[in-house]
């Protein structure tokens, strides 16, 4: 059920300490950790603690969770000194969504092209 945690999820996991992750900094109601296969020299996931399969479902279910994981990714931005980034959440299989807890991607670190591949 949307919210609750899912035994089979990574991310889930991850928030249970029951797989390792480099967390770089928590609230209440989020986690931040690098990415384990970084893009960019600073490249690290916002996730919601709340089971929420992607930004779509946050962003309909629960949208004061999905303002704080947007404000964590300007406080990752800050805390890593990056005066450029970009926010990515993946939503869909189309979009390269692999983890089905939803994530919010900061990059950084290095110049991004646009339109992204
Ligand atoms: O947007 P997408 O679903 O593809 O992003 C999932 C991200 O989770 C990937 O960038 C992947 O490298 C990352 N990941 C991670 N730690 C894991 C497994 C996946 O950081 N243990």
């Amino acid at each position: 059920m949307a919210g609750e945690p899912q035994e089979d999820c990574l991310f889930c996991n991850i928030i249970a300490g029951k797989i390792p992750a480099d967390v770089v900094r928590e609230t209440d109601t989020t986690l931040a950790f690098r990415d384990i296969n970084p893009q960019a020299p600073t490249h690290i996931l916002v996730i919601p603690k709340a089971h929420y399969k992607n930004a779509a479902e946050l962003a309909a279910e629960a949208p004061q969770l999905a303002a704080d994981v947007l404000a964590e990714t300007r406080g990752v931005a800050e805390g890593e000194s990056l005066e450029s980034y970009r926010t990515v959440f993946n939503t869909g299989s189309g979009a390269g969504q692999t983890v089905w807890h939803a994530h919010a991607h900061v990059l950084g670190g290095r110049g991004l092209n646009w339109p992204p591949g």
